[in-house]
């Protein structure tokens, strides 16, 4: 369970480790769009609601990007004014395509309400993940607080019925290793324990 197993599981928002503090902080995805005509390039270049940012294309070529930070901005999507034709607020809302194949996609902002760090970052996934347990020389982790209550309420069940849960596709993803008789004991442990400190505002190590 390392890496990327689907991006197209990963909810818009997850749960980080605080690079300061190390307890629970919210990181948002950016939402990245193409700017198509060069003579827009100049109005991305000096918004101060989007960054503006050249990628290296999978061919070599160059391509111009108008990046959003949905956790970061104070005024909402449908308030901003003044885009060049053929742009719309809703192009950079979460709900636009999600193309994995763009350079750039893990982009996004870190807030902890913990220490007040806010700015922008790199997601560096599982490794960031706020819930993450090890169990015999392997790591488990959740996306958020909500999918580790899925993860500790399947992994406690008798039945095993991954259709009750929200994050169902996300539990399909479990290594076998974690679901062995022998492991539930222990892994429901750390995962209750994660979610107690996460509650507590607690530093992950704790758990
Ligand atoms: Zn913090």
């Amino acid at each position: 369970m390392t890496g990327y197993y689907d991006l197209n599981l990963m909810p818009h928002v997850v749960t980080v480790r605080c690079p300061n503090c190390a307890r629970a902080a919210r990181f948002e995805f950016a939402e990245i769009v193409k700017i198509e005509r060069k003579q827009d390039i100049a109005f991305f270049r000096h918004s101060d609601q989007f960054d503006y940012r050249v990628f290296n294309g999978s061919q070599g070529q160059n391509w111009h990007a108008a990046i959003y930070y949905p956790g970061l901005n104070g005024i909402t999507l449908g308030a901003i004014e003044g885009l060049p034709k053929g742009y719309a607020p809703e192009d950079w809302a979460h709900d636009s395509v999600w193309s994995p194949s763009m350079v750039g996609q893990d982009i996004g902002s870190i807030v902890c309400h913990h220490c007040d760090l806010r700015k922008k970052t790199e997601l560096s996934w599982p490794e960031d993940a706020y819930f993450q347990i090890a169990y015999k020389g392997k790591v488990l982790w959740a996306f958020n607080e909500d999918s580790a209550i899925s993860l500790l309420d399947f992994i406690e069940s008798e039945d095993r019925q991954r259709n009750k849960h929200k994050y169902q596709l996300f539990l399909r993803h479990i290594p076998s290793h974690f679901l062995h008789k022998h492991a539930r004991g222990p892994v429901v442990k750390k995962l209750a324990k994660a979610l107690e400190n996460c509650g507590a505002g607690l530093p992950v190590e704790n758990a």
